[in-house]
């Protein structure tokens, strides 16, 4: 867990393959339905776009779906997902049936100036699904080629200013409380901070998980 522009997808995607797992990313799923026109991508985009939630049920029932189909055995990284009190405890019931239950929370802290700072200077491949700084780019600009598959880059909608803000005030008020409830819990919530180079966050993640599994 963590705010928009926490480096989630990106550690996120690191670790898994660290680990030998699948990552589950409900965003990625989210923008894929709408790349593929379907009416889970069709209900998603007006939420989407403005920054809000896609409503628990549609999420928890992609979530069941996704755990169903796939190779999950070896367990599994779930990414952007529970984010309200309601998907924590629908994931609670899921995992329960089928026997199994998380390791650990991850809560990726970065200070808010920072996630504005990283989030406005996201560009996404829509080729290749890379995402760059506009610091990597030669500029900012949208359709700049993206240095891995040469398709033009874009600016994710929801990664422009006021939707920014939206975000951050969601994350705040609706996904937030779901770490307390956690920490509530008996599931260890493992702090790590989010700032600094990707391989030095890395680093820590995997310092930090490899203790708790010893613990
Ligand atoms: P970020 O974490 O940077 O906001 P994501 O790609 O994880 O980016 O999510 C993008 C958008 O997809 C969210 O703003 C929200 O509209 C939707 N979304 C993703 N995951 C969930 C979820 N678990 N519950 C509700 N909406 C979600
Ligand atoms: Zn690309």
């Amino acid at each position: 867990m963590g705010p928009p522009g926490a480096g989630k997808g990106t550690q996120g995607a690191r670790l898994a393959e660290w680990l030998g797992v699948p990552r589950f990313s409900t965003g990625d799923m989210l923008r894929e339905a709408r790349r593929a026109g379907t009416e889970l991508g069709e209900r998603a985009r007006r939420y989407m776009d403005a920054g809000e939630l896609v409503p628990d049920e549609v999420i928890l029932d992609l979530i069941d779906e996704t755990l169903r189909g796939a190779d999950a055995s070896r367990g599994f990284i779930l990414d952007g997902f529970p984010r309200t009190e309601t998907q924590a405890e629908g994931l609670g019931d899921v995992l329960a049936r089928r026997g199994e239950s998380l390791d650990a929370v991850v809560d990726l802290q970065v200070p808010e100036e920072e996630l504005v700072r990283r989030l406005s200077a996201r560009r996404v491949c829509p080729e290749c699904g890379a995402v760059w700084s506009a610091e990597e780019l030669e500029s900012g600009e949208e359709g700049i080629p993206c240095p891995e598959c040469s398709a033009g880059v874009e600016q994710r909608e929801d990664d422009r200013p006021e939707t920014v803000r939206r975000r951050l005030e969601v994350y705040r008020t609706q996904t937030e409380p779901v770490l307390a409830w956690y920490a509530a819990s008996d599931v260890p919530v493992v702090a790590v901070p989010g700032t600094g180079p990707v391989s030095e966050v890395q680093r820590r993640l995997r310092e930090r998980l490899t203790e708790g599994a010893e613990t």
